[in-house]
């Protein structure tokens, strides 16, 4: 079996309310191995993008026992989340947020830049992750510039530009029309792959559901 990129263990996530506490994960065990792509499907509000934040390091706020990279994640503070988060994870939101006064290029060197690559080694990195993407010709466009297809390939490339162990794509073609959502979804899957990173995809389309390794289905914050 490979090695684990992402394991947890009794994982809970609850949120006061008042005097009322919500509980919205209820005991996720989940084993994400090297390489694999899984798909992370449940209904609306079945608690998918709870479970990325909580995977993200996003918050501390959890219950149970999580790993990342082999490194416990509930014991640490914030300064060790955001370094954790740097060495292993990738992020793809629904909506892209890039940085809108930079370029499609930079998008991808920032946070390069922030783990030390050179501006030289970063911009290489950039050009090659958004000429895998067909965005070759669009290295100096700005998000505004760019069509919504696009954008969330700038938006793929930054989460691979640090080649983390484990990218967590909320949605990532949630806010795209079915064509061009299919088109950038198989594009992200055949780059993961490439790069020979894990994912972790939260979505409640079948259809993209069946193009990953593997499905874990999520209802009212548990696994079934
Ligand atoms: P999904 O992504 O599957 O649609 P979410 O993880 O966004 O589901 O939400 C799951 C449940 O948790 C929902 O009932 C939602 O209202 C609740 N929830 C999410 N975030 C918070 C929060 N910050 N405070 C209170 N309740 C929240
Ligand atoms: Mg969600």
């Amino acid at each position: 079996m490979n090695e684990a990129v992402l394991e947890t263990i009794g994982l809970t996530r609850s949120f006061r309310q008042g005097d009322m506490t919500i509980q919205v994960l209820r005991g996720i065990d989940l084993r994400v191995a090297a390489g694999e792509i899984v798909g992370l499907l449940g209904p609306s509000g079945s608690g998918k993008s709870t479970l990325l934040q909580a995977a993200g390091l996003l918050e501390g706020g959890f219950g149970g026992s999580m790993r990342l990279i082999g490194r416990e994640a509930s014991r640490l503070d914030a300064a060790g989340r955001t370094q954790l988060r740097r060495d292993a994870l990738g992020f793809v939101y629904q909506f892209h947020h890039l940085l809108p006064d930079f370029n499609a290029s930079e998008n991808v060197v920032l946070p390069q830049l922030i783990q030390g690559a050179t501006r030289r080694t970063a911009a290489d990195r950039a050009t090659s992750l958004l000429g895998a993407l067909g965005l070759g010709a669009r290295l100096t466009h700005r998000p505004s510039q760019l069509s919504g297809g696009e954008q969330q390939r700038v938006a793929v490339a930054r989460a691979l530009a640090n080649r983390p162990a484990l990218v967590l794509a909320d949605e990532p073609t949630g806010n795209l029309d079915e064509v061009t959502a299919d088109l950038v979804f198989a594009e992200f899957l055949r780059l993961v792959r490439e790069e020979g990173s894990a994912a972790l995809v939260a979505t409640h389309n079948e259809r993209l559901a069946a193009k990953m390794d593997r499905v874990v289905r999520l209802h009212e914050g548990q696994l079934q």
